[in-house]
């Protein structure tokens, strides 16, 4: 921390005197887009991986923090207003970030506050810098995807399911390696051991030169003379894995499980990436879904809904009784607490919806015509019994 307030302030004096639509060459009035043009001119020219300057780095991130500032309105704003000797004294104490963003940065010790470092914009401007630091690690193996479907009965009991997947493995015969365990290791031709090449890449910013992790060696700077037979020198070998899958209670279709480290493996050690396994639940013919509540249909006749009854109904936790109350109309609901579906690792359970269907007799007995036809009497209408009357009988429910 001391390091950096003493360069820091080394580099005051010049970095306070120049205003920053001089550095990049734009007018006072430059549009954003005029300034973000004329910035990526300098900056290319300027970039400390082209440059031969010494001061390469210092001059590049001074462009960096005029391009941040004249580009952000408030800033600009600012800018203008304070004029930049006391901008900048007034960004070095946080006070230019209304987020409050530079100030946590400038705790970081970057000097430059609200800005990342040269790794930020060197991704942004020539693309995959960010992975020179990750190449050199070795990372997680992949996760992997697959599927599983159950029926509604097993989403609500909770269910063990086997599940088969064609995965990649790591190789036995070299533990990975890709080589045998006692192949000769030899120094890489390609970098000579260093795990890096350079590389001149021609971008719309002219060339640049750009270190890379050794394709050949992968970094390592050596190479083995042999190739491991089995796996042909990946290190992995694809294998069917058949795996035993929990699904708890209360699954919706759609959700996803995760059984860690039943991915791909990982690089040299790196822990392996995981298995995702979608749930599908299926369609049930007597339920329908509705997050944790079930709904159904169930058949009462005319003279239950008259009278009122007790029936048997078939939940998908058994059998439960229900009282039908007199007078009950046809496609009214009741309403079963805790016959539902069971919450999601939790405790209890959704309700179960039961639809009232008042189902009109189709065949009836001659006593069950008169019958009707006396009911229908009774109560003032004149009927003549036949087809006609059992379909007025049909549409009046
Ligand atoms: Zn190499
Ligand atoms: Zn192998």
């Amino acid at each position: 921390m001391q390091q950096d307030q003493v360069r820091d302030s080394a580099t005051d004096s010049e970095e306070m005197s120049e205003d920053f639509y001089s550095l990049l060459g734009v007018s006072r009035d430059a549009s954003e887009d005029e300034i973000k043009r004329a910035y990526r001119q300098k900056a290319a020219k300027n970039h400390p991986d082209v440059s031969d300057d010494e001061n390469a780095e210092e001059k590049f991130k001074k462009l960096q923090k005029a391009k941040e500032v004249l580009t952000d309105e408030e800033k600009r704003r600012m800018y203008d207003q304070l004029g930049h000797d006391q901008f900048m004294q007034a960004d070095k104490q946080g006070a230019t970030d209304s987020g409050g963003r530079g100030g946590r940065q400038r705790a970081g010790g970057d000097p430059f506050g609200g800005m990342g470092g040269m790794g930020d914009i060197f991704d942004q401007f020539f693309g995959g810098g960010r992975g020179r630091s990750r190449q050199n690690r070795p990372s997680k193996g992949k996760d992997l995807r697959t599927s599983v479907t159950i029926s509604l009965e097993e989403a609500y009991e909770g269910v063990t399911k086997q599940v088969t997947i064609n995965r990649p493995e790591t190789c036995d015969a070299c533990d990975g390696r890709g080589h045998p365990p006692d192949a000769e290791l030899r120094t890489c031709p390609e970098c000579n051991g260093r795990g890096q090449v350079r590389q001149v890449q021609q971008t719309a910013l002219g060339r640049v030169q750009q270190a890379r992790t050794c394709p050949r060696c992968d970094g390592q700077g050596e190479i083995p003379d042999e190739v491991c037979s089995e796996c042909g020198g990946d290190g992995t070998v694809r294998n069917r894995a058949t795996l035993s899958v929990d699904v708890p209670a209360g699954i919706k279709s759609g959700q996803t499980l995760r059984m860690n480290g039943e991915g791909a493996p990982g690089d040299r050690g790196a822990p392996n990436g995981d298995l995702l396994i979608e749930v599908g639940v299926e369609d049930h013919p007597d339920f329908e879904r509705d997050g944790d509540d079930l709904h159904m249909e169930q058949p009462i006749s005319f003279p239950q809904a008259v009278f009122g009854d007790t029936i048997q109904i078939e939940t998908l936790g058994g059998r439960v009784e229900v009282d039908v109350p007199k007078g009950t109309q046809s496609g009214e609901t009741l309403r079963l607490r805790d016959e539902g579906m069971p919450h999601l690792r939790g405790r209890g359970h959704g309700d179960l919806y039961v639809h009232l269907q008042i189902v009109t007799p189709e065949d009836l007995t001659e006593e069950q015509k008169t019958a009707l036809k006396q009911f229908a009497e009774a109560g003032g209408e004149s009927v003549e019994v036949g087809d006609g009357f059992l379909d007025r009988l049909r549409n009046s429910l």
